[in-house]
């Protein structure tokens, strides 16, 4: 048996899976899901059962304090699983490609020397993608490593979408809007067609809220234009980054209150979104149960930020047929899809409320356009899928 192994490597998470390759087809569903977490604290490596996505196991990762010495305990628990099986290729989530990469690439050294050279536009992620490369190809030397980015997805869009009004040097060396969450747009765009017999090639919008939050506007499969821009702080506020922010406010961090420029980057990476309006937390759930009215001053500006981005992208798309909701929030919040919505009706939007809270798949009401959807999102099978392609050509 030949196997793909994806990794999704954050500040404080290892997020696994790993593919069956069958009759030289990638299986759908992940044989292994698994996930690192908590190596800020006591770190637990949690491997959840595919059919039910419940819970399988959780071992507590002993000995594990930081990165360096979790990809060990990580790749060596995967390759214990997987027996006698052998890793083919390894998929890696790299957040940034810049200007250059606008589909996966088989890493080399001239690749991963191009790639260091983004970590200043994606510090919170770019470092720890390109840490998971070497400690796969230590651990398997075999195997194809394949990176897949966040910003490919959006390469297609309109030069106009693209550029800022800044002076034109700046663009020349790459101060454009590139956007993220690529993969799983690019997912959503495939898997919306075969879920939406109303709109096989219409104008969608997806909103991916998770702990990053951003949204796309898609015709015909392509990206259109996205609200996150030069790097993954841009457009809607999210879990600690700022989303959109005037500029004026980084001069006026810098100049008036003598931050320095790390200080102002973890203020507008780490301190700001939800977890700064609500000084309650970052994490939309606990929001949701607070009674703090700072907890819900929050929610009200994620609500209708969203909104805000909605319009705004209807515009660029020059209408709309369909939003899709995905991602932790938009998956598992009936509230907030409830309220965004509702925000929304301006634009012809109607709920269903009974199927939003049941958690259906289409929760808007029947026969009206444009409509509403939740479609869980799935960057690992993206990132399978390339993989896979990638090397099938290569053989
Ligand atoms: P990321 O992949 O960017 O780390 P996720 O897509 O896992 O983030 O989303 C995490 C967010 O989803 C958190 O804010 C979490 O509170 C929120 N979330 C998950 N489940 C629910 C729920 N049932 N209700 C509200 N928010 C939820």
């Amino acid at each position: 048996m030949e196997n793909i192994v994806t990794l999704n490597a954050g500040s404080s998470s290892i997020k696994f899976a790993v593919f069956d390759v069958k009759d030289s087809e990638v299986e759908r569903d992940p044989a292994i899901r698994g996930q690192l977490l908590g190596l800020d604290g006591e770190p637990v490596l949690s491997v959840f059962e595919m059919k039910n996505g419940k819970l399988r196991e959780a071992v507590r990762a002993n000995g594990v304090r930081d990165l360096d010495s979790a990809w060990p305990f990580v790749l060596g628990w995967i390759e214990d699983a997987l027996s006698d099986s052998t890793v083919l290729a390894v998929g890696h989530r790299v957040v940034h490609g810049g200007a250059e990469y606008s589909s996966p690439v088989l890493f080399n050294d001239e690749v991963m020397s191009a790639l260091q050279e983004l970590i200043t536009l994606a510090p919170g992620h770019q470092p720890y993608n390109l840490a998971g490369v070497s400690a796969a190809s230590e651990k398997w030397p075999q195997a194809k490593q394949i990176a897949c980015f966040d910003t490919a997805f959006h390469r297609t869009q309109p030069r106009v979408e693209q550029i800022f009004a800044l002076p034109r040097q700046f663009a020349d060396e790459g101060v454009i809007r590139y956007g993220f969450h690529g993969l799983s747009y690019e997912y959503i765009a495939q898997t919306a067609p075969q879920n939406m017999e109303e709109i096989p090639c219409g104008k969608i919008i997806v909103a991916h809220l998770g702990a990053g939050a951003s949204m796309c506007a898609i015709k015909g499969g392509k990206s259109i234009a996205t609200t996150m821009g030069f790097t993954a702080l841009d457009g809607l506020p999210m879990a600690t980054r700022c989303g959109s922010l005037d500029p004026g406010v980084v001069l006026y961090l810098i100049e008036n209150k003598n931050m320095s420029p790390g200080e102002v980057a973890d203020c507008l990476y780490a301190k700001s979104g939800l977890l700064g309006v609500s000084n309650v937390s970052g994490d939309m759930r606990k929001l949701e149960k607070s009674s703090d009215p700072c907890a819900t001053k929050a929610i009200d500006l994620f609500v209708h930020r969203s909104a805000r981005e909605i319009g705004s992208l209807a515009a660029a798309m020059g209408g709309v047929d369909a939003l899709i909701f995905t991602a932790g929030i938009g998956e598992n919040s009936p509230v907030i899809r409830e309220r965004i919505l509702e925000a929304s009706r301006w634009l012809g939007f109607e709920i269903n409320r009974e199927a939003n809270n049941a958690g259906n798949r289409k929760i808007s009401k029947d026969r009206i356009l444009p409509s509403a959807w939740v479609i869980p999102t799935n960057e690992e099978l993206m990132i399978a899928l390339h993989t896979h392609r990638l090397v099938a050509k290569r053989r």
